[in-house]
């Protein structure tokens, strides 16, 4: 399966990993937004929320709580977006949370 961030979760393609667990891998995005943009995606290949096992909805929310942490985010505030489908923008498809802060965001 050409899916990057499957590639990305094997450690085939480079990316700049910085929190995982059994279930996700949380990396740098490539293009990024904010001081800081990481990247959530489950290790399974899972097209979009939508596709999304009870299983891993219900984890994601941890593993978002887990990578602010992580990255220093959690107290100052972080946006959490999630896009899904042709009208979400979504440009990769296999499921990913984009975590983004280090600074006031704006609206
Ligand atoms: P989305 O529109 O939610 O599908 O966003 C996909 C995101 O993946 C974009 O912010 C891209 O910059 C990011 N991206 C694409 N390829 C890579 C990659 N190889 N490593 C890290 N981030 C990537």
């Amino acid at each position: 399966m050409d899916c990057v961030f499957c590639k990305i979760a094997e450690g085939v393609v480079p990316a700049k990993r910085v929190w995982e667990n059994e279930l996700f891998v949380a990396f740098e995005d490539l293009r990024p937004k904010a001081p800081v943009h990481v990247l959530i995606a489950p290790r399974q290949h899972i097209v979009s929320l939508n596709d999304a096992p009870a299983s891993i909805l219900q984890a994601l929310g941890q593993s978002i709580l887990a990578v602010a942490e992580y990255t220093g985010v959690k107290a100052r505030g972080y946006r959490t977006i999630i896009n899904t489908g042709v009208e979400g923008g979504q440009e990769v498809q296999h499921l990913h949370v984009h975590v983004l802060g280090g600074k006031p965001l704006g609206i």
